[in-house]
């Protein structure tokens, strides 16, 4: 009887593993959240005004990030990892429309193609995605990397969160976000393919975090996007996990950073673009000056 329940239960969980986006961006750093909580606690900006006008600087901000898109494949076919040109473009056009609302947009300026397995199939942390990155990154770190790659891990897709680093060291070499293949426009996740696991990801790399962050009182220390307790998963319009009067609104579902399928996923928060901007200024602007590193790509 209880064998039979255990394994009910890890069947359980395997199906919900093939069904659920699954991002490895869980722990932002300390220093992040620590700057964060201090954001939350100096914005002027409240829920329903505007968020362009709620800071220090009152006109509308626009930025634009150079970007470099980066697939690594097993083979050349379409279901080893490999993406043509026009997948790049289809991905990069989807980034730019998801965060037109914010004023980010994106520049491509790079594109590279690379057949290696093991870098293809590195997990997080892996000599061989150090190696890789070391040989494919580009620019200062406020260049944004985006591999493009079969992944391993059963992830959607991973990021680096913004914090203090030392140019040149193993931290800023792995600066960057990285998408599962299939997860680009017209890919093959079914539910996924329709590359809002790089605009999620890219939240990450700007500093935001999940809505679901912390739970109904820890939160995503964002204002404006209302407490969820945990994760959703398809598209549960009028999920509401967090109850009570001090938890109003119902669970962000549509929102870029909790965890629904693409199509319901529509919209950034103005107050996580104030706090896109926050976190630029802080840590991607003064550390981002791309001279000092371009003569990294001599050691490829
Ligand atoms: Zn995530």
């Amino acid at each position: 009887m209880k064998f039979r329940l255990v394994l009910a239960t890890t069947l359980l969980l395997a199906t919900e593993g093939l069904s659920r986006r699954t991002c490895g961006s869980d722990n932002p750093p300390t220093e992040l959240i620590e700057k964060a909580i201090l954001f939350k606690a100096m914005s002027k900006f409240k829920p329903g005004s505007n968020p362009k006008a709620a800071e220090e600087d009152p006109a509308p901000r626009s930025q634009v990030i150079p970007l470099h898109i980066h697939n690594v494949y097993v083979n050349k076919t379409r279901d080893q990892g490999y993406i043509t040109d026009e997948d790049v473009q289809n991905q990069f056009n989807v980034l730019n429309d998801n965060y037109a609302s914010t004023g980010v947009s994106f520049d491509l300026r790079t594109v590279t193609h690379t057949e290696d397995k093991a870098w293809a199939m590195a997990s997080r942390g892996s000599t061989a995605e150090l190696n890789m990155k070391k040989t494919l990154r580009r620019g200062g770190y406020a260049d944004l990397n985006i591999y493009i790659r079969p992944l391993r891990s059963g992830l959607l897709g991973y990021c680096t969160f913004p914090e203090d680093i030392v140019k040149g060291s193993d931290k800023f070499f792995l600066d960057g976000c990285d998408v599962l293949f299939s997860s680009i426009p017209g890919g093959a996740s079914t539910g996924y393919n329709e590359g809002k696991t790089a605009t999620h990801e890219v939240g990450h790399w700007f500093g935001l975090f999940h809505t679901f962050q912390g739970g109904c009182s820890g939160g995503d220390l964002i204002d404006d996007t209302p407490a969820e307790a945990s994760p959703a998963s398809g598209c549960p319009v009028g999920r509401d996990t967090c109850r009570g009067d001090q938890y109003p609104g119902l669970d962000p579902i549509h929102n870029y950073m909790d965890y629904s399928d693409d199509p319901c996923l529509t919209e950034f928060s103005p107050g996580q673009t104030v706090r896109l901007y926050q976190m630029w200024d802080h840590f991607r602007v003064p550390q981002g000056s791309s001279n000092r590193t371009i003569t990294r790509t001599s050691m490829h």
